[in-house]
């Protein structure tokens, strides 16, 4: 059965052989829809209206194409963990096309989950509910936030069973929108073959899609680079003011738009630690907190390398070129930082000191172990002379502790502002909530265990306005109970 549900297009699929393999999603037994957001297909123009939850199921299982998709699985490539493997691709990724939204920006929509494709190595192409269910709370979550982010449109369960290292679990497809799923790795996938053509092919693929004033720079290729060095600047300076690790940070899973992608075995700190990592597999802490923008800037070096030949016919001079623009990521992503930093203190203005200041106070946090997210957000509260209890004792509760809001007291009096648009102010840059890893896994637990998704939509909605304060969310805001923690969360594969 084809269904129309809205002007699909298939620009990926329209590029060279060899970019791609072209396979339909492979059909699941029993799609049952667990999760569909309607705001973002609002956004997207999809014509689903009237579609009963079965149809959506089908559609968004992969067992019925849309009308207009031409159905492929993308070649890349990428280091991981340091090592470069030069084939890697959707191994169980489809992607069915490209999609206009409402404000004129092409999307694409992507399975994940969909079955085994010629990327597949030893996989089995499928996807287990639990890394489904994070996905789909943490990036809806870092939307929220304003984190930019692909977005869960769907997510089915299948009714088929996948094998993985914890025994049987139910399977699930996931459907992901994304500016685009260009990756590092996508370039570094032509650059290793020396397929010139195909690279040029996909810079200007690139360009297109994401820096359009790159096409009339003097070295397009160098403006492209500079502009993806700056997106994911800014991006990493919002995961770090809001205590994200991504956990898996390899080329492949860093995006040529800036988005955020592939949510695994990511997760908020929780008490303050630049060397927190999740991830099962990250044995040595390569992609802890408090590295993930000089592994940003190590990835964009691939990039760089991957774009030689296309920024200089002499490799010299495009060496010499590309290492000035990676230079630039570390001003940018300073700059960007302090100013997300600044802002989560309540200040606009910009002072030699509060480098420092931040500095000392996220010390102070690590020494105590305070939590990231009521910490910053207890701010809010202390701009009242006699509500600064819970931020005195979330820093400790003694003199430093006081010396620490003291001072932060009497930057305020450069700021020019008012009390009240002070508070609105800090509470815009901290949230009140955000997806806390023990709330995560409880959503996931409820779901395997007893088939109840109930505790996924909760938490869903209760993430839906992290910045707000909202007396019906309250149980949402504590860190995890001892009991509670979760150490590590386990690849999503
Ligand atoms: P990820 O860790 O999800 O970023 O995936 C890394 C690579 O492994 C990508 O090429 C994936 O398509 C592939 N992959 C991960 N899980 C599976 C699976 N279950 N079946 C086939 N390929 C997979
Ligand atoms: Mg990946």
């Amino acid at each position: 059965m084809s269904l129309s549900i809205g002007r699909i297009e298939a620009r990926y699929a329209a590029l060279p052989e060899g970019f791609f393999a072209a396979l339909p999603p492979t059909p699941v037994a029993a799609p049952r829809l667990i999760a569909f957001n309607e705001s973002l297909a609002a956004e997207l123009g999809l014509s689903v209206e009237g579609l009963p939850s079965e149809a959506l199921a089908r559609l968004f299982a992969g067992n019925d194409i849309p009308e207009g998709a031409l159905p492929i699985a993308v070649a890349y490539a990428g280091h991981q963990f340091g090592s470069f493997v030069p084939q890697l691709g959707d191994g169980r990724a489809i992607l069915l096309g490209e999609i206009r939204d409402q404000s004129g920006r092409l999307r694409d929509i992507a399975f994940k989950g969909s079955g085994r494709t010629p990327y597949s190595r030893g996989g089995d192409g499928r996807a287990a509910l639990g890394p489904v269910l994070r996905e789909y709370i943490v990036s809806e979550a870092m939307y929220a936030l304003g984190v930019p982010t692909t977005r869960a449109l769907a997510a089915v369960l299948t009714g088929e069973r996948v094998l993985r290292e914890q025994g049987p679990l139910p399977g699930a497809v996931f459907t992901r929108v994304a500016a685009s799923h260009l990756r590092v790795g996508t370039f570094q996938f032509f650059a290793a073959r020396e397929d010139q053509d195909s690279l040029r092919a996909l810079l200007s693929f690139a360009i297109d899609r994401h820096d359009p004033e790159a096409k009339d720079a003097s070295n397009p290729a160098l403006a492209f680079l500079r502009g993806v060095i700056e997106r994911q600047a800014h991006l990493i300076a919002r995961w770090m003011g809001l205590g994200f690790v991504h956990g898996v940070m390899n080329t492949d899973n860093m995006t040529i738009s800036g988005e955020t992608i592939d949510y695994g075995p990511c997760a908020f700190m929780e008490a303050y630690d630049p060397a927190t990592v999740f991830s099962s597999i990250d044995q040595f802490g390569r992609y802890a907190y408090g590295r993930q923008a000089a592994i940003a800037q190590w990835n964009l070096a691939r990039l760089a390398e991957a774009l030689l030949p296309l920024i200089d016919e002499d490799e010299e001079r495009a060496v010499k070129l590309a290492s000035e623009a990676i230079s630039g990521f570390a001003h940018h992503f300073h700059k960007a930082y302090d100013d997300v930093m600044r802002m989560k203190l309540g200040l606009l203005k910009k002072d030699e000191d509060d480098t420092d200041l931040v500095a000392s106070l996220l010390l102070r946090m690590q020494q105590k172990q305070s939590d990231f997210t009521l910490t910053f957000r207890a701010f809010a509260e202390a701009v009242a002379p006699d509500g600064e209890g819970a931020l005195r004792s979330l820093l400790g509760g003694d003199d430093i502790a006081d010396q620490l809001i003291a001072r932060w007291r009497e930057r305020l009096l450069r700021e020019d502002v008012s009390s009240s648009d002070l508070v609105a102010r800090i509470k815009s840059s901290n949230p009140k909530r955000i997806p806390r890893n023990h709330r995560v896994e409880e959503a996931i637990q409820a779901a395997i265990m007893t088939n109840d998704f109930e505790p996924f939509h909760r938490l869903n909605r209760a993430l839906q306005n992290p910045y707000a304060d909202d007396p019906a969310y309250v149980a949402y805001e504590a860190p995890a109970a001892p009991d509670e923690r979760v150490r590590v969360t386990f690849c999503g594969t």
